[in-house]
């Protein structure tokens, strides 16, 4: 019988605390745990696969610190290399070699990517590529889609994923309408709804950007012909195609998503895995585009801790662990078996249900499906997702505390981690 009592009483005065220091007691929305119901809690420390909280629980984590913790928390070798960065201080903020290793990585692996520039976030690394779009086509309209996150600039405050799909909130309060007036949308998988947009707004159309492969709005795949679509009628119109590979980067494939499916954008924005843990985003792609960016060219973005040394050391470690034969078939095999394992213990308990994974990145939704959108993904049963997820943090589960995000494997969870967790799953799903 699993023990499905856990005692949270440290968490619940550490958060009740926070709330009163930070807006919503977090840094972060999506970790205040709104739309699931229940306190939060409060993380002590991470390895491999596991979490433990400031009262001792341990819980089997698919979250992965959202995304960067693909070969485990504290890899050994990360945390060795770290220690060894760290004697050499921790900013420099000129020139290092490391920049030039990580960057040459970066180039060798991802296929539309030729020069690249590193920045400190997911969001920052959009903010730029947007301006970087617009100044290369002199044109201001983007398309982007309903669901999809592009971070919390201005501009992609619209129809956006993430906690704004989670929290339920209108484009933000604060964002001027002219921020967001060139940012024209499109339901996620749909090409006509885009031959459309390009049709009405004829040479004004500076490019496409989107998830390749949705995470943010749950776990969403394109559909066949999806991305080469989007690849035909950015070309035919002159406009850029842009893969936000925050997410997907070294984590669908090495080479992300543009590897897997075999298109090529002209840009390319990175975070999360490329970082190791620490923070760091990246933008790049075609020479002659990147070219533009100060100081080669006259389009402006710059950071104090840009290419920081031990945000490009824990990169750096976490590719060449990635590099390792066998990473992706056994990334591929361990998330089949959870994805799968996962939809068959909801069905068999009766729940309406779908899912499905590519290599480490996978989802349930609480509907019958398919989910091929964001407003399929809003018929999930997001009262049901709160009930499970309390029942499989009870169980030391834990899963991202939103129907709207993607779950997160890592090179460190072990066939029994997966076992215990569909234990854990048939457990609740059958008490809902
Ligand atoms: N783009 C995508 C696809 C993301 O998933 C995220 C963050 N989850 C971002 C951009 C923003 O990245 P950050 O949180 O590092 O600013």
């Amino acid at each position: 019988m699993v023990n499905t009592t856990i005692k949270t009483t440290k968490s619940q005065e550490i958060f009740t605390a926070a709330q009163n220091l930070m807006p919503g007691g977090v840094s972060s929305p999506v970790r205040a745990f709104k739309s699931v119901g229940g306190q939060p809690i409060v993380f002590d420390r991470v390895n491999g696969a596991y979490i433990w909280d400031v009262d001792c629980n341990k819980y089997i984590d698919y979250v992965g610190t959202w995304g960067p913790a693909i070969c485990g928390h504290a890899h050994p070798e990360v945390i060795s290399a770290l220690h060894a960065a760290l004697e050499k201080g921790t900013s420099f903020g000129a020139p290092s070699v490391l920049e030039n290793v990580l960057a040459e990585m970066v180039i060798d692996a991802v296929p539309s990517i030729e020069m690249v520039r590193f920045v400190n976030s997911g969001t920052e690394a959009c903010m730029a590529v947007l301006r970087l779009m617009r100044a290369f086509t002199n044109r201001e309209k983007i398309i982007k889609f309903e669901g999809c996150y592009h971070g919390h600039a201005d501009m992609f405050l619209v129809k956006a994923g993430s906690g704004v799909a989670t929290l339920g909130l209108p484009d933000s309060p604060g964002v001027p309408k002219s921020a967001t007036s060139s940012t024209l949308t499109a339901p996620y998988n749909d090409l006509e709804a885009v031959k459309a947009l390009f049709e009405e707004n004829r040479d004004q159309i500076a490019g496409v950007i989107l998830e390749p492969v949705v995470g943010n709005a749950g776990f969403i795949p394109p559909d066949a012909g999806f991305l080469e679509g989007l690849r035909e009628l950015t070309h035919e119109h002159g406009a850029l195609l842009v893969f936000d590979e925050v997410m997907t980067g070294f984590r669908i494939a090495y080479g992300g998503a543009q590897e897997k499916f075999g298109i090529t954008p002209d840009l390319t924005t990175m975070g999360k895995v490329i970082g190791g843990g620490l923070p760091v985003g990246a933008y790049g792609g075609r020479r002659d585009i990147m070219s533009m960016i100060a100081p080669a060219g006259p389009v402006y973005q710059a950071g104090t801790l840009s290419g920081n040394p031990l945000a490009m050391t824990a990169g750096i470690k976490t590719l060449e662990l990635l590099q390792k034969p066998g990473t992706y078939e056994q990334l591929e095999r361990i998330t089949k078996k959870l994805a799968d394992g996962l939809l068959k213990v909801a069905q068999e308990t009766g729940h309406a249900a779908c899912g499905s994974h590519i290599s480490a990145m996978f989802g349930l939704f609480f509907t019958s499906g398919p989910v091929h959108n964001y407003e399929d993904a809003k018929k999930s049963d997001t009262t049901k997702f709160g009930r499970f997820h309390r029942g499989m943090l009870e169980r030391g589960i834990y899963l991202a505390p939103s129907q709207f995000e993607a779950g997160f494997t890592s090179l460190a969870h072990t066939d029994e981690d997966i076992e215990q967790t569909l234990a854990a799953a048939k457990d609740v799903l059958s008490s809902l």
